[in-house]
């Protein structure tokens, strides 16, 4: 049998971009009773349009805020600094070069911009800083970016992303096979619960940093469920290599693909969906 089934999962592999770095993994897939699911770009599309600039400091247009955002970002891989760098060229903006460029998974980058400390990131970022916004200014659909100069706030940025079509259809026939589905995301508990109701997932946990999404996944593993994880960023990593099979996903960094156990080159839930059923059909009969 194996090597009949070596040649279909190979063949699948040709057609669909896909690599299986680790077969017994891959074999073990017919157990999954846990799908742990990133958002960004892989639930998501990733697209992250800018919906709103609001500068917070009276030295700063709503122009610069972007400028520096976009600086500090341009050399990330992220959604948010694709957003970034779209709007910045489309406002036809000069943008400066970045020196020191540094990424904190989960938090933010930073770097220096005209001789002065920028920071850009989310909520953990906030709380790094010692900063606090308005409630309603924080409240809101959308992820947030927050822009720091020589450590002083001077605005956010929103984005919106938008759910994959297909994920719908995902989560369902994962429920049809009495999957349960989960989300964990380093985006903030707003955009995370939205996603999750919309989805019907069993189950989000938001703002965690890389080890928390290693150590959830560990907490379901003692719970006696045996867990795919997918994921496409640097902070995904030690989950992907935790789970019991590690999903890597699409246009994600390589640090993920070198970790996980399946590498996919689209970012098509169902795709993930379709081959893990693969997997429990093909081996079901080969225990
Ligand atoms: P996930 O894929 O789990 O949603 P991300 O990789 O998007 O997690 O990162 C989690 C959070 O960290 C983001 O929502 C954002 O707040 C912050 N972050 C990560 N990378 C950046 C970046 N390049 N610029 C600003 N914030 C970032
Ligand atoms: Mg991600």
């Amino acid at each position: 049998a194996i090597p009949l089934v070596a040649s279909i999962s190979t063949s699948i592999s040709a057609q669909n971009g896909l690599l299986i770095r680790n077969r017994t993994a891959f074999e073990s897939s017919r157990k999954i009773s846990t799908i742990v699911f990133d958002k960004t770009g892989t639930l998501t599309k990733g697209s992250h349009e800018i919906t709103r600039i609001v500068s917070l400091h009276s030295d700063y247009t709503e122009t610069e805020l972007l400028t520096y955002a976009a600086a500090v970002e341009s050399p990330s891989e992220h959604h948010i600094a694709k957003g970034l760098a779209r709007k910045a060229k489309e406002d036809k903006l000069d943008i400066p070069s970045v020196t020191d460029f540094k990424y904190t998974a989960g938090v933010g980058v930073n770097g220096k911009v005209n001789g002065k400390e920028v920071h850009a990131g989310g909520n953990m970022l906030l709380e790094k800083m010692n900063e606090t916004v308005d409630k309603d200014e924080k409240e809101g659909v959308e992820t947030k970016v927050f822009t720091f100069v020589e450590g002083e706030l001077i605005g956010f940025i929103t984005f919106a992303d938008e759910i994959r079509e297909s994920s719908f259809d995902a989560i369902k026939t994962l429920h049809d096979h009495n999957i349960k589905a989960s989300l964990l995301t380093g985006d903030n508990e707003i955009v995370a619960k939205d996603v999750a109701d919309k989805l019907g997932l069993d189950d989000y946990m938001a703002e965690v940093l890389p080890d928390q999404k290693l150590e959830k996944i560990k907490e379901l593993q003692a719970q006696d469920e045996f867990v795919a994880m997918v994921g496409d960023g640097v902070n995904d990593a030690p989950a992907l290599a935790q789970a019991d099979v590690g999903i890597a996903i699409g246009s994600g960094t390589d640090v993920a693909a070198e970790t996980a156990d399946i590498v996919l080159m689209d970012s098509d839930p169902k795709d993930i969906v379709n081959l893990i059923l693969f997997g429990k059909a093909t081996y079901q009969k080969m225990v």
